[in-house]
């Protein structure tokens, strides 16, 4: 039989890479505890129809769509809020608002497998709901920047636009949300003169694509003076110069306290087709690919049913977030409890040892058993190779007095010590 392998675009994650990925979602998870959103866990499989419904052209594509058993058209899930807005639009229809509410958990495209693009990916996922008010999408860029800060990544910066500044302009020409939905899709290839031609296929006026054009050409981290010239850029379109207005607002809050770096670009786009209002997604200049991404989407909830909802969420990538935290040297745990492992020096040692390891074990100190049976010379090499800080050695001799060796892996030192003071020892700093 022919050696098994991983699927493609599927990976394992050896003890290292889930250590650094549960290490992000730790991080997470305790920021959704920090703002107050809390965690909720929806099935990875949906009915088809709920995640086709609103994702967008790109995504509904590379859906995993498959048949159940029982005849279901299903699919696993390509991004949480469609499951979000469900829960929102039924089960929680009557919770009190703002509901904040995040989760963590895998996701699944069938995009082509590159660097940083993977078929089973991670995502954490903050939602706010029941605000349409600039506080709301403030808050969410301050936890996404929080989020950043804290895992120490270092010159990060957020690009952010406004789907209100393309789709005023768009309206206001009288083409229509389907069609616009078509040219959004390209604009987030970075198809601009491709969009251009379709605008104007589609019958857009000179003034309307003199105007566009200008849009896709502005861009910069002077946020205020880009905002400025964008206004008086679009000024013809008067959605489009409220869109520009809300950004403003969002921003003054967000960046009032807060230093981070931002990119604005009013002529992005990105593929998720239920954005209506703020949109961005963070970078480090090391990657190409953004870590996280986001933006208000106030009209999903009642398009699945549910009471008229408006309402603003992050998904920041923990895959790439790792990626960027590994190209920039970064730390991913900080131990600061002594491990240890118990060595019996011989067969007859083992009950000891035992006993030993269970009693470290019950003062939460992490301690493992030598259970192999090799030389204490090559379990010691073993316990230096993982990084293991105490040796505990059971011997006969000092087990006579009811001591036992205490070796420091570190500095190599190593002395006898009652078995009783063994916890006081091993709890003290390394
Ligand atoms: P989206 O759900 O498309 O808004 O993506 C939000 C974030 O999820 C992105 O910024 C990435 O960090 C991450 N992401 C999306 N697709 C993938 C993928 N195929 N592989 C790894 N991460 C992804």
């Amino acid at each position: 039989m022919s050696m098994f392998k991983t699927v493609r675009g599927m990976r394992d994650f050896l003890p290292k890479d889930a250590e650094n990925l549960r290490y992000v979602e730790q991080v997470t998870r305790e920021l959704a505890d920090l703002y107050g959103y809390e965690e909720i866990l929806t099935p990875i499989v949906e009915s088809h129809e709920l995640l086709a419904a609103k994702s967008g052209e790109e995504i509904r594509q590379r859906m995993y769509v498959f048949k159940d058993l029982g005849g279901r058209k299903v699919a696993l899930r390509p991004e949480f809020t469609a499951s979000v807005a469900r829960l929102v639009a039924t089960k929680l229809r009557n919770a009190p608002k703002p509901l904040k509410l995040f989760s963590v958990g895998s996701l699944y495209r069938y995009d082509e497998p590159q660097y940083g693009r993977f078929r089973e990916f991670w995502q954490a996922n903050y939602e706010l709901m029941g605000s349409e008010k600039p506080e709301a999408d403030a808050e969410i860029l301050t936890v996404t920047n929080h989020l950043l800060k804290k895992l120490g990544l270092r010159n990060y910066y957020i690009k952010i636009g406004h789907v209100g500044i393309l789709r005023g302009i768009l309206s206001q020409e009288d083409i229509v949300e389907q069609q616009q939905n078509h040219v959004m899709q390209m604009l987030d290839k970075k198809s601009w003169d491709e969009a251009l031609t379709t605008i104007k296929q589609l019958g857009a006026s000179q003034q309307c694509l003199t105007t566009l054009k200008k849009v896709f050409e502005t861009r910069g981290k002077a946020t205020f003076g880009i905002l400025k010239k964008t206004e008086k850029t679009v000024q013809k379109y008067e959605s489009a110069v409220a869109a520009v207005q809300n950004l403003r607002q969002i921003l003054t809050l967000a960046t009032t306290g807060n230093k981070f770096e931002t990119l604005i670009e009013p002529g992005f786009a990105r593929g998720l087709e239920y954005y209506t209002g703020i949109i961005f997604e963070a970078y480090v200049p090391e990657l190409e690919i953004a870590l996280g991404g986001g933006g208000r989407y106030d009209k999903l909830i009642e398009q699945f049913g549910g009471e008229p909802t408006p309402a603003v969420g992050v998904a920041p990538g923990i895959d790439r977030i790792v990626l960027a935290m590994k190209k920039q040297k970064n730390q991913f745990r900080i131990r600061t409890e002594n491990r240890a492992v118990v060595i019996p020096v011989n067969a007859e040692m083992k009950i000891k040892a035992f006993e030993i390891s269970s009693m470290l074990r019950e003062v939460m100190i992490p301690t493992e058993l030598e259970v192999t049976g090799r030389t204490v010379s090559k379990a010691l090499s073993d316990a230096d190779r993982r990084e293991i800080t105490y040796a505990v050695l059971v011997g006969p001799e000092e087990l006579a007095e009811g001591k036992v060796v205490l070796r420091n892996l570190i500095t190599r030192k190593q002395k006898t010590v009652e078995i009783k003071e063994l916890v006081k020892k091993l709890k003290a700093t390394k």
